[in-house]
């Protein structure tokens, strides 16, 4: 079934009960990764497991289950910890992405960033890192600028360079685009804004699942990730924060659990990360996040990384040629996660999905949360495709039949 060099997909596609279904009598093709992957056997029996046998409120009680659900919460927080490279008091659990970013500009946001203060953003975010920075920059009376693409859909560095010269002081980018595929190099961009006076917040939801980590060496200040963006459950995410930044973060949500002591005259926090995690935690999530990390471990992330570019460049190969469409971002897979987005013709992306999943391939359509960027490239929506792990050569050339019936049903 699949001819890559990194992966055994076929045995990989065994672990994900859903691949066996059929969509419209058709083999199901999932390419809907960037807006959340299948989970994998092992992920789905932790969280039940969890749930059957050791579930309690974790950190609340000295009876045997709420030892074990304590032991199974952190027992996550510490494989997470370890997939990034960090420490586990560095580890706070959200919700995801959206809530980890939303984390940083309520908690950090209001005590660091003050009126006409500089916040830079890319030209190519998803609006969870760019409408949090707007509600705060009316809040404090900041101004936001963003950072131009180049024609092939990479940041222009000399923006980049020249925005650093005006000494912002908060720079918010993505690792990886969700819509251009486009990767940036977080480690220089971090090194840049750090060198500028910059506090430095990515958004990782886009690269965490599918390349190697290691937020040292990547040197930012906040990292942010969705477990359901690698195979974990949803309602999981993480946030990232460098030690010495979170002590000067305030707490996000009040309430149990956050705080070390209170009384009726005020409260004091509790250490890190347990500040920022107020209320009774989504532990059954992040235990199937646990299972989701070991399972990616397993398989190693530089393979998981090689397999993406293999399956991306054989796609762009076909798109390529394909005639009448349109592909959007860097031509080179090298320069990109396995996210391919694309417009055929004057078919508008919801036709296009509706007519792909009729064979059983699954798509997105719209704009992708990141209007700014539609309306730069000067479209209303874009079809995407995106890979993963298990996804192979086969899956792409189901997408490419099913864009010749496409071209078919109207006529280009
Ligand atoms: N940033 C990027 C680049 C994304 O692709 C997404 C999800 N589409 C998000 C942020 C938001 O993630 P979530 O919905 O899991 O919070």
């Amino acid at each position: 079934m699949l001819r890559s060099r990194s992966l055994e997909v076929e045995e990989i596609r065994k672990d994900f009960p859903i691949l066996k279904r059929k969509i419209h009598g058709k083999r199901l093709v999932y390419l809907d990764n960037a807006a959340t992957t299948q989970r994998p056997k092992s992920v789905i029996d932790a969280t039940v497991d969890y749930y059957s046998n050791h579930n309690a409120n974790p950190h609340r009680g000295v009876h045997q289950l709420s030892v074990e659900a304590t032991e199974a919460f952190e027992g996550a927080r510490s494989k997470v910890a370890s997939f990034i490279k960090a420490s586990t008091e560095e580890v706070i659990f959200t919700k995801g992405t959206t809530e980890s970013i939303n984390l940083v500009r309520y908690g950090w946001g209001p005590t660091h960033i003050r009126k006409g203060d500089l916040i830079v953003l890319t030209m190519m975010e998803h609006h969870s890192n760019i409408v949090p920075w707007q509600l705060l920059a009316r809040q404090v009376g900041a101004r936001i600028e963003y950072v131009s693409l180049t024609e092939d859909g990479k940041l222009n560095m000399s923006h980049f360079e020249a925005l650093m010269d005006q000494s912002p002081s908060l720079v918010a980018f993505t690792h990886c685009s969700n819509v251009l595929g486009t990767v940036n190099d977080a480690a220089k961009l971090a090194a840049l804004a750090k060198r500028a006076g910059a506090t430095t917040v990515v958004d990782a939801a886009q690269s965490a699942p599918h390349m190697p980590v290691d937020v040292g060496q990547i040197g930012c200040d906040f990292f942010a990730f969705s477990g359901h963006k690698m195979l974990g459950p949803t309602g999981i995410g993480v946030l990232y924060g460098k030690k010495s930044v979170l002590e000067t973060t305030e707490p996000f949500e009040a309430g149990g659990d956050m705080i070390k002591e209170v009384h009726t005259t005020g409260a004091t926090w509790n250490d890190l990360p347990y500040k920022f995690e107020a209320g009774t935690q989504n532990s059954a999530g992040a235990v199937g996040l646990g299972a989701a990390v070991d399972y990616l471990t397993a398989i190693g992330m530089e393979r998981v990384r090689d397999h993406e570019e293999t399956v991306s460049a054989y796609a762009l190969e076909q798109m390529g040629k394909f005639p009448g469409i349109t592909v959007y971002g860097p031509r080179d897979a090298r320069e990109r996660g396995g996210v391919v987005s694309f417009n055929m013709g004057d078919i508008h992306p919801h036709d296009m999905a509706s007519i792909l999943d009729e064979e059983g391939v699954a798509i997105r359509s719209g704009h992708h949360c990141a209007q700014p960027l539609m309306d730069l490239l000067n479209v209303p929506a874009m079809s995407r495709a995106s890979f993963y792990i298990y996804n192979s050569f086969d899956d792409v050339d189901a997408l490419m039949q099913a864009l010749s019936k496409a071209r078919n049903v109207f006529c280009l």
